[in-house]
């Protein structure tokens, strides 16, 4: 009998990341030049790396409560402006991944639609089918905005949540302070929960970020500190929304991640006591640098946000095309098809070292003067 007799159905609903694809494709190269990861270049913070360590020492190795220690959970509410709403709860979950799992898991039935952004993060369609439910994507190229209208289209009685994610990825975009609101008047209107991905919230460089949470009080928010101080590693995220929902998602939480890794919990206040603005300065100046010097030849607007830029092909290249070019050049950047149904852009990453991005934007400026492929 073949062992896969022992595989679940559900398995099928997955479909396996297209980053880890550009992984493997690229496994065998010596030198690889990486445009292609998500997460800072830069080091943790050196008290923050020190309390982890001292909690260690200190034995703060066995289970903590599901919900994550006081302390942690109190430092996010201020952070998040909620220490005064007793009608929202505070969850610390594993990673911001491990938030979304348990915020998809506690809302979708099976056949209730959920509304995704089109480009969109990976897991988003991956663990909306995973609970049973049919991601409904709405196109927002090319300029990559909040498209309030599109969605009102794709509304029907199905709809339970919409998920956001700005600053996006893989887009960069931060979306406008109006269109923010105007879907959030919409959500109301229908009753729909608004799931509020803001994982980047701490990588916006000239526009203030401004939650969904700010205009719907029954805003699901889900976020991690990974990316804002360099542990991504350490599987640190919360989850805030209405209190019965978070309730939901700690009985979930019991069952499936437990807590938070101790030693990183107890890291948290200090990770939220460091300035980071000068971290976040020097990803605005690698910013500056690769959208300027891809400007002329794959023309974009200004990413405000996250570490990434999405770059439109030249004609005649799919993102398929254009990447497998670039790994042939030993470049690492990902197709546009891995984020959503289109395959006309690439993604960089631009949490690199300054070396690393003179050197694929070189071969990216390139490959764009070849004549695209037969
Ligand atoms: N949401 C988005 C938009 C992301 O880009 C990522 C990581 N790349 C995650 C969630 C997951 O982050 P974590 O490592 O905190 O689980």
């Amino acid at each position: 009998m073949s062992t896969q007799n022992w595989h679940a159905d559900r398995l099928t609903y997955l479909d396996p990341s297209g980053i880890r694809k550009v992984f493997d494709l690229a496994k065998d190269l010596k030198n690889p030049i990486n445009l292609s990861i998500g997460q800072p270049d830069f080091q943790v913070p050196e008290a923050i790396r020190q309390k982890a360590v001292e909690s260690i020492q200190n034995h703060f190795n066995g289970y903590t409560v599901t919900q994550g220690i006081d302390s942690a959970r109190n430092a996010l509410k201020v952070r998040e402006g909620i220490q005064n709403t007793p009608e929202r709860e505070l969850i610390l979950t594993s990673g911001t991944s491990g938030g979304l799992v348990l915020a998809l898991l506690a809302t979708v039935n099976p056949g209730d639609e959920v509304i995704i952004l089109d480009p969109w993060f990976a897991l988003y369609p991956n663990m909306i089918r995973l609970a049973g439910g049919t991601p409904v994507p709405v196109c927002t190229y090319p300029d990559f905005d909040l498209p309030v209208n599109r969605i009102r289209e794709k509304i029907t009685t199905k709809t339970k949540a919409i998920l956001l994610n700005s600053p996006g990825n893989p887009s960069g975009r931060v979306y406008p302070i109006d269109q923010i609101k105007a879907l959030c008047e919409l959500a109301k209107e229908k009753g729909i929960l608004v799931i509020s991905d803001e994982i980047y919230s701490a990588f916006t460089y000239e526009k203030e970020f401004v939650s969904p949470f700010r205009f719907n009080s029954d805003t699901l928010v889900v976020s991690g500190l990974g990316k804002s101080y360099g542990f991504t590693g350490w599987r640190v995220g919360f989850a805030h929304g209405p209190k019965d929902l978070i309730q939901q998602m700690i009985k979930l939480q019991q069952f499936i991640y437990v807590c938070t890794p101790t030693p990183a919990q107890h890291a948290i206040p200090t990770a939220l006591d460091c300035d980071i603005t000068p971290l976040i300065e020097t990803y605005k100046a690698k910013r500056d640098y690769i959208s300027d010097r891809l400007q002329v030849a794959f023309p974009h607007q200004k990413p405000e946000g996250a570490f990434y830029l999405f770059l439109p092909v030249p004609i005649g290249w799919t993102g398929t095309s254009f990447v497998a070019e670039a790994i042939r050049r030993e470049l690492l950047i990902i197709p546009g098809n891995v984020f959503g149904e289109k395959d006309t852009h690439f993604r960089v990453s631009y949490a690199a070292s300054q070396e690393t991005l003179e050197k694929g934007s070189r071969i990216l400026l390139e490959i764009a003067k070849l004549p695209p492929p037969v």
